[in-house]
């Protein structure tokens, strides 16, 4: 009997490689796919290069609980994880980020998350340089860490090349109307192009409601007490704070306005670089000075979760994150190759779920409230 011809594969073009195209073309690759990545710079130079890297699993919502916490899998399963907790703090006279807590741990508690409200005192034990003495409500996950976002991207993409996929950087990729890309024909195409997917799927014809906003980052010099915090969120400062090779990392800085990803401001503000600094001698009782500070930019959504799936027949887009995208990455690229190859995208995140022109403020991803 002579075999059966090999099936032939299905030819996918993914745009970008930061970490979800990264691993969409990674996870594509391993199963057979013929994978070409299209990188208009270089692998992880655009979020994905200049991320905190923050990751855990500690949501409200089952949808987003398990995407997280498959990612926080994926980075384990490849040693890219460094164990951390994450506190969240609110002061007093916060009340709506005190009340904003009560509702959400108790949630997060329900979905399996290894999360609890801790004592302000015990807080103070295990992390004495962290200032608790206004503590009004705190609350701690367990189930955290931080992840090198720029290695673990590299990383991911070799194992694409590995399994098969052809990576182009400095190749910029445009869209036609018929959906090729720069010109070729595809069975699908998957624009994970961060901040520029709604730019390449409008020229296509294909609009959604997806804007670009500034954020902030502040890296200390190096100090003893990065070896002295944990990884923590105060909510009422609004300012994170995570320790990073020996130095403090502090963000967020958001600036919600729409922004051109096409002409923006890559330096972070003086207020911003000032603001850290007060907000360390607040936080640690000592203002360390900088090393180094940057911006970046993250995508907001009318609801604040993701666009991820099929816009048109054969044309996946994956953006709108939050400030959010990389601790999801891992497991959002998996979930979007399967969906290309005939399985399902999470109805919740479906990227045509609003009108493609819908109108929506700017709502800060590093936030209590849903
Ligand atoms: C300062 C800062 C801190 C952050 N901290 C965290 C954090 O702690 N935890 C967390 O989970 N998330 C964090 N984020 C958000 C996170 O970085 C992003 O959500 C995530 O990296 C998005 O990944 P991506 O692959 O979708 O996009 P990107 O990493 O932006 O990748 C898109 C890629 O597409 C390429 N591209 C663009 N146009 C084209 C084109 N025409 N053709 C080909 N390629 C193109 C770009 O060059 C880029 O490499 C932070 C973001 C910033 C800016």
């Amino acid at each position: 009997m002579t075999p059966a011809p090999p099936a032939e594969s299905t030819r996918v073009a993914v745009v970008g490689c930061g970490v979800v195209g990264a691993t969409t073309a990674a996870e594509l690759a391993r199963r057979d796919a013929d994978v070409t990545v299209f990188e208009a710079g270089d692998i992880a130079s655009g979020a994905s290069g200049r991320a905190a890297g923050v990751c855990y699993d500690a949501f409200a919502g089952k949808l987003d609980a398990e995407i997280a916490e498959a990612a926080l899998a994926a980075f384990r399963e490849r040693d890219a994880l460094t164990d951390c907790p994450y506190v969240w703090l609110a002061r007093e006279g916060d009340d709506r980020n005190a009340e904003a807590m009560a509702d959400h741990v108790p949630r997060m508690q329900e979905r399996g998350r290894d999360v609890e409200f801790i004592d302000p005192d015990d807080l103070d034990s295990r992390w004495p340089r962290l200032r608790t003495d206004d503590v009004e409500r705190a609350a701690i996950a367990h189930d955290a860490g931080y992840v090198d976002t720029g290695d673990y991207t590299r990383e991911t993409a070799q194992f694409a090349i590995a399994a098969g996929a052809d990576i182009r950087e400095e190749t910029p990729a445009r869209i036609d109307a018929d959906g090729r890309v720069n010109g070729e024909d595809y069975d699908a195409v998957v624009v994970a192009a961060g901040v520029h997917t709604p730019r390449l799927v409008a020229a296509a014809g294909l609009p959604i409601p997806v804007k670009a906003y500034r954020v902030q980052a502040f890296l200390s010099v190096e100090t003893p007490l990065s070896a002295a915090v944990p990884m923590c969120y105060d909510a009422t400062g609004g300012y994170y704070l995570r320790p990073r090779d020996g130095r403090l990392f502090v963000g967020d800085g958001t600036v919600p306005e729409a922004k051109d990803p096409t002409d923006w401001d890559r330096t972070a503000d003086q207020w911003f670089v000032e603001e850290c600094a007060d907000y360390l001698q607040q936080a640690v009782g000592q203002s360390v000075p900088e090393f180094r500070s940057w911006a970046g930019l993250c995508t907001a959504t009318p609801d604040g979760d993701p666009l991820v799936g099929e816009r048109a027949p054969g044309i996946y887009v994956a953006t709108g994150f939050q400030g959010h995208g990389f601790m999801r990455g891992p497991a959002i690229g998996e979930r979007l190759a399967e969906a290309v190859l005939g399985g399902e995208a999470p109805d919740a995140f479906d990227p045509r779920r609003f009108a493609p022109d819908e109108d929506f403020d700017i709502v800060e991803g590093m936030s209590l409230e849903e």
